[in-house]
C-alpha cells in the first residue's frame, strides 16, 4: 500500500540511510538529505566524525542489515572486511579475566564505519525510488500551525533556500538534532535520561609488524571499574590495516599529553591492566593521526512519553539515544528501529501519524533494556551521574558473575554473548542453569566484587 508521494529524511547517516530503505516500500519517492558531500570512497566523513573510532557491529544489527539489505554481508566481505569467529578469534581481558577461547558458532565482521556505511550507501543508490542530495543542510520545518503538522524541510544549498514538501518527515540528523531544538524552541516537553560518564576516545590506523603468532584479529583489554577507567582495543580491518582505540571514563586520559606524538599515544598502553597491547603497539607504523571523540554524557530522549509533539515527525537513531559508545550498540539500534519501523508501515489499519505515534512506543521498548543493561555498567563509577537504574548493585554483583563465569563457563559466555549482541533478552541469563553457576561461583570461590 502506498502511504504518500514524498517522504523526506534529514541526515544520511547510518540511521537515515535505513530509514530510506524501509520508506521506499510505501512512498512513491524519498529524498535524503545530507549536509556532508557525497564520499568517493569508505573515508571518514566530516558529518559523522565517530566513524574514524572502532565500530563494532552487533549479531543483531549485522542480521537486520542482511534483511534489508540481501548479500551485504558478503559484499563487505568479498571487498576487504574481515570475518570472524566471535568466541575464537577476539581475545578479550574483562573484568580482570580472559573470556574462554574456542571455535564457537558465531561469526563476526571487523570493519571501519565509513566501509560500512559506504557499502550500505551503495545499495541504497540501487533503489530507484531513493534519492541522496548531498551538500543540502535542513534549516528549518515547515510546520502547518492550524494542523500542528510538519509539513516538510526548508534546506540551505549554500545561498539558496529551498522549500521540500512532504508527507512524512524522518529526522536521523544524529545526537544534536535539527528536530531537538526545534522542539525545546516550541516547548514541546521531551523527558530526557542523562547520566554523565565523561568518556574521552582516542584512535589512529596502525600498521603491525608480521608475526605468525598472532591467533587474533581483535584484542580488547577492559578496565575494571571503579579503580580502573582506561581501556583499549586493538582491531584488524579492512586493507590489512589495524585500528587501535583508547578510552577513558571520567576524563581519565589528558588529551594534551595523548596527542603529543604517535609514541605518547602508544604509552597509554602501558596504563592498561594488561600490558598486551603495549607489546603488540611497540613496533608499530602510525599509518594517520589520532583522532578524538568526547562524550561527556549519555541521553535518550523519551519520545514514547511526549504528550504535545507535533504531528507528521519521527525521529530515529541517535537522535532519539546516544548510548555509551563503550558497548558498541549505536548502529545495531538504529537497525532493530528500522526493523520496527517496517513491521509498523506494513499495518494497513494504521494511518501515517498512528504508525509514527506507535514507532515512538517501539524505540522506548527496543531501548529500555539496552540502556538498563549500560548504565548498570557505568554506574559501577562513582563519579557517573544520573538517574541509577533500580535493583542496581544486585544487578552489578550478578553481571559481574557472569562476566567472571564466560572465562571459565562455555554455555554461560554463549548465552552473555547472545545477550551483548542484542538477540537475546537480559532474562536470557537468569535461566535456572546459569542462576545455579552464579550461586555456586559466589559459594565456592573467594573473590571481591565491587
Ligand atoms: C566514539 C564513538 C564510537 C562508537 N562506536 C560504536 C560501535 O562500536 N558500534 C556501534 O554500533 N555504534 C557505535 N557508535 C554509535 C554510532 O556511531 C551511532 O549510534 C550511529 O552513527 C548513529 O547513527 P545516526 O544515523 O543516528 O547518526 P549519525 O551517524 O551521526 O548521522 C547523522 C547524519 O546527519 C547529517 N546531518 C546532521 N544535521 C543535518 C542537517 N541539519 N541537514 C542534513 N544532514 C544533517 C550528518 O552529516 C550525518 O551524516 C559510536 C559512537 C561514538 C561517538
Amino acid at each position: 500500500m502506498l502511504r504518500g508521494e514524498k517522504a523526506v529524511v534529514i541526515g544520511g547517516g547510518i540511521a537515515g540511510k535505513l530509514a530510506a530503505r524501509v520508506l521506499a516500500d510505501s512512498f512513491k519517492k524519498v529524498i535524503i538529505l545530507e549536509r556532508d558531500s557525497e564520499s568517493d570512497g569508505p573515508t571518514p566523513r566530516k558529518g559523522a566524525p565517530q566513524g574514524k573510532h572502532i565500530h563494532a557491529l552487533l549479531f543483531a544489527g549485522a542480521n537486520g542489515l542482511e534483511r534489508l539489505f540481501p548479500g551485504i554481508m558478503e559484499t563487505f566481505n568479498t571487498s576487504g572486511a574481515v570475518k570472524i569467529n566471535a568466541t575464537k578469534d577476539i581475545a578479550w581481558f574483562h573484568h580482570g579475566v580472559w573470556k574462554l577461547r574456542f571455535n564457537g558458532d558465531y561469526t563476526t565482521i571487523l570493519q571501519t564505519r565509513p566501509h560500512l556505511e559506504w557499502h550500505i550507501e551503495q545499495y541504497i543508490k540501487g533503489i530507484p525510488n531513493v534519492t541522496i542530495k548531498y551538500s543540502q543542510t535542513v534549516r528549518e520545518f515547515l510546520f502547518a500551525k492550524e494542523e500542528n503538522r510538519i509539513t516538510g524541510v526548508e534546506i540551505a544549498d549554500g545561498e539558496t533556500r529551498k522549500n521540500i514538501h512532504a508527507d512524512f518527515v524522518v529526522d536521523a540528523s544524529g545526537v544534536s538534532s535539527l528536530s531537538s531544538k526545534w522542539l525545546m524552541k516550541r516547548e514541546v516537553h521531551i523527558p530526557v535520561e542523562k547520566v554523565k560518564i565523561d568518556l574521552s576516545y582516542f584512535t589512529k590506523t596502525l600498521e603491525l609488524p608480521d608475526n605468525p603468532d598472532r591467533d587474533w584479529a581483535i584484542k580488547l583489554v577492559y578496565p575494571t571499574p571503579p579503580f580502573e577507567k582506561i581501556g583499549g582495543g586493538i582491531s584488524r580491518v579492512e586493507g590489512n590495516r589495524y585500528l587501535v582505540t583508547f578510552m577513558g571514563y571520567h576524563n581519565e586520559l589528558n588529551e594534551k599529553e595523548v596527542l603529543k606524538s604517535d609514541d605518547s599515544f602508544i604509552e597509554i598502553a602501558r596504563k592498561l591492566p594488561k600490558l598486551d597491547l603495549y607489546h603488540e603497539l611497540k613496533d608499530a607504523t602510525a599509518l594517520s593521526s589520532t583522532s578524538t571523540f568526547r562524550v561527556p554524557d549519555i541521553t535518550r530522549k523519551r519520545m514514547d512519553k511526549v504528550n504535545d509533539m507535533p504531528n507528521g515527525l519521527l525521529m530515529i537513531g541517535d537522535t532519539i539515544c546516544r548510548i555509551d559508545p563503550f558497548f558498541g550498540q549505536g548502529m545495531s539500534i538504529a537497525v532493530l528501529e528500522a526493523l520496527a519501523l517496517e513491521n509498523l508501515l506494513t499495518d494497513q489499519n494504521s494511518s501515517n501519524q498512528q504508525i509514527i505515534e506507535k514507532f515512538h512506543e517501539e524505540t522506548g521498548k527496543i531501548i529500555s533494556p539496552i540502556w538498563n543493561m549500560v548504565i548498570t555498567e557505568d554506574f559501577r563509577y562513582p563519579d557517573t551521574v544520573g538517574k541509577k537504574p533500580a535493583g542496581l548493585l544486585i544487578q552489578q554483583w550478578y553481571a559481574k558473575n557472569i562476566f567472571l563465569l564466560s572465562s571459565e563457563n562455555k554455555y554461560v559466555y554463549q548465552s552473555f554473548i547472545r545477550v551483548m549482541h542484542l538477540l537475546g533478552p537480559t532474562s536470557a541469563l537468569m535461566r535456572p542453569g546459569i542462576v545455579k553457576s552464579v550461586l555456586k561461583r559466589t559459594f565456592t570461590k573467594d573473590h571481591k566484587i565491587h
